[in-house]
């Protein structure tokens, strides 16, 4: 079972197509590629620009926040 903190959709930088990323602390641990690439989440935060990490942690964070 995963212990992901969260999920985000991100583009998969391999195939492009939307891939369930699931973070924790900050950090992707798990990715879940629907085109079936296969990927680590080490692979993807090699593949992906920490700006888009970064961002991805803010969307979620500026989401969070309206929720209520
Ligand atoms: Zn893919």
């Amino acid at each position: 079972m995963s212990t992901s903190e969260r999920v985000t959709w991100e583009t998969c930088p391999t195939c492009g197509r939307c891939a369930a990323v699931g973070w924790r602390d900050g950090i992707p641990v798990e990715v879940d590629c629907p085109g079936g690439c296969g990927l680590t989440a080490a692979e993807f935060t090699g593949r992906t620009r920490p700006s888009v990490l970064s961002s991805s942690v803010g969307r979620w964070t500026t989401a969070a926040s309206t929720w209520n």
